[in-house]
C-alpha cells in the first residue's frame, strides 16, 4: 500500500486534504496537475494564474473534485454539498 499523496495548494501552500473540495490544474503537456483550495482566496489566486499560463500558450484541464461527503451524484458548481458555493469572478 502506497501512501496517499500530499497535496499542497499552489496559492497559499497550505496541505488540501483529498477528502475535502478543491480545484485541480492539469498541464495536459506535462501530466503535472496544480491544486488549490476551494476557499475564495484560492480560488481567485487560481483563476489568476491559470489565465498567466494560458496566456503563455500552455493548455490545461480544469477538474473540481468536490468533498468526499458532497451528496450530488453529478456534482458541479452549486452543488448540494456547498463545495465550490463562491463563484469564481465577484462581480463589483
Ligand atoms: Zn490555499
Ligand atoms: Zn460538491
Amino acid at each position: 500500500m502506497s501512501r496517499p499523496r500530499v497535496i499542497r495548494c499552489a496559492a497559499c501552500a497550505g496541505r488540501i486534504k483529498p477528502q475535502h473540495p478543491h480545484i485541480g490544474v492539469e498541464d495536459l503537456e506535462t501530466g503535472k496537475e496544480f491544486a488549490y483550495h476551494a476557499r475564495p482566496d484560492c480560488q481567485k489566486r487560481c483563476a489568476e494564474e491559470t489565465a498567466t499560463r494560458l496566456e503563455a500558450g500552455k493548455v490545461y484541464a480544469m477538474h473540481h473534485y468536490h468533498s468526499s461527503t458532497c451528496p450530488d451524484e453529478a456534482p458541479g458548481f452549486g452543488c448540494a454539498g456547498g463545495c465550490f458555493d463562491t463563484p469564481m469572478a465577484v462581480a463589483n
